[in-house]
């Protein structure tokens, strides 16, 4: 009789072994040495009292890890800037920048002097260059808090003339003119849901004036009669007009007719840009604040720009987006639905070769995240039975459809090609009847 049948106990893999297995070595790498070790004694353990097989402990000592976290995903919603996903997936560049700043550098210092220097200056400086008509600009930590800065900054005691057309809530609860109240400033606001005239504006403006604030809605598209004064002619008024874009188009996009841009509206005549760096730029979450140098001054130094200060790794994310604006975030809006089309199809055959029942089907996708909300992208998408959307979501890595009618869409526009190979295998590792 052989050794190993002899006393199970005694062909369980020792713990050094299991260790230097490549998945359980890498899992040492993300969450520590003790937790993988917690979880491969503890599945020894059950090898000793016989419940699973020795052969079985690094699959179990595998599966008794806490999962990473938080944990990438495969976005096949079709939605490009998915709030509940992160909004937008940082390109490669911008993820290198973040891991060398990860740990000591010279976020605020000058190697060739030794002296000090300006805090994030290569970001600061890409923004700069990337849209020339900004005097000056600075970087906060989202969006809201640009727009929290220049009120507090601006008009804290004072009054910001806003259109009732303009009050928004952005998503989860989080509106506006609450964000705005509670810096100390007044909103004053002009005309009507649907309507807002220069003269509604030109009536409130007053010595009480701190600025006039237009807030791009881009979540919701009013229409019928509608009217709403463009930033050049608010530019007339005589006072500073903010103009929060939302999204961190930088410069114009064909693709987004409607969507305004931070150089568009400083051309037209805005004193301060205020946009998210998590939109349509594809950068890390940042508030960016672009506009005339006095303004953007005042907000630099105010007491309240410390704590909105963002972090090194912000700082060298968004450098690194504004050198090279080939996000997956613009691969996403611009891919040609052709290519998507044939990108499904393969995949299609692939995963009817092992027995699935899948279509494939035209499909919808949109900027979402707040953006561009009339913007319809065409696309194409797998189409699978409901019942797979659960399996693949708690699948490793999770892969994230769209349920309508019944069936379940993955759509490819926001999934990276090489990443085409992982949405198969995780298809065709659904369980059960197909
Ligand atoms: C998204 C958005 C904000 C909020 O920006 P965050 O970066 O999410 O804080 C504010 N205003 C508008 C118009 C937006 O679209």
């Amino acid at each position: 009789m052989g050794d190993g049948c002899a006393d199970p106990r005694r062909r369980v893999p020792r713990t050094d072994a299991l260790l230097a297995e490549p998945r359980l070595a890498a899992a040492v790498v993300s969450l520590g040495r003790d937790r993988v070790k917690a979880a491969v004694r503890q599945a020894q353990d059950r090898a000793r009292r016989g419940e699973i097989d020795p052969d079985q402990v690094r699959d179990a000592a595998l599966a008794a890890l806490p999962p990473a976290a938080p944990r990438a995903v495969l976005n096949a919603t079709g939605v490009v800037l998915h709030t509940n996903l992160g909004r937008a997936a940082l390109s490669d560049a911008a993820v290198t920048a973040m891991v060398a700043a990860a740990g000591h550098t010279d976020v605020e210092l000058d190697l060739r002097t030794g002296r000090r220097a300006r805090r994030g200056r290569d970001a600061l400086d890409a923004l700069a260059a990337a849209v020339p008509q900004a005097e000056a600009v600075h970087v906060v930590n989202n969006g809201a808090a640009a727009l929290v800065l220049a009120a507090t900054a601006l008009a804290a005691g004072a009054e910001i003339v806003v259109s009732r057309g303009e009050l928004v809530e952005i998503g989860d609860g989080f509106r506006l003119p609450d964000l705005i109240v509670s810096t100390g400033a007044r909103l004053r606001e002009v005309g009507t849901t649907n309507r807002s005239t220069l003269a509604d504006y030109a009536d409130a403006i007053g010595p009480d004036t701190g600025f006039v604030l237009k807030v791009h809605p881009s979540n919701f598209q009013v229409s019928g009669f509608t009217s709403a004064v463009p930033v050049r002619r608010l530019a007339e008024l005589g006072v500073p007009v903010v103009v929060d874009i939302g999204s961190g188009l930088l410069a114009a996009d064909a693709l987004l007719p409607d969507e305004p841009d931070a150089a568009s509206t400083l051309t037209a005549g805005a004193a301060l840009v205020t946009a998210s760096g998590d939109k349509l730029l594809g950068g890390p979450q940042a508030g960016l604040l672009l506009g005339r140098a006095e303004l953007v001054d005042r907000l630099r130094r105010h007491p309240l720009a410390r704590a909105l200060r963002v972090d090194k790794l912000t700082l060298a994310a968004l450098a690194a987006t504004l050198g090279d604006p080939a996000t997956p975030t613009r691969a996403a809006l611009h891919t040609d639905p052709a290519s998507l089309r044939e990108r499904t199809e393969r995949l299609r055959e692939a995963i009817a070769a092992d027995g699935h029942k899948v279509e494939v089907v035209p499909s919808v996708a949109v900027v979402g995240g707040g953006g561009a909300p009339g913007v319809e992208l065409d696309s194409w998408a797998l189409s699978l039975p409901e019942h797979y959307a659960r399996p693949l979501r708690t699948g490793e890595p999770p892969v994230l459809g769209r349920v309508t009618h019944g069936r379940l869409l993955l759509d490819l526009r926001c999934v990276p090609p090489h990443a085409d190979d992982a949405v198969r295998a995780a298809v065709l590792a659904v369980p059960g009847e197909h």
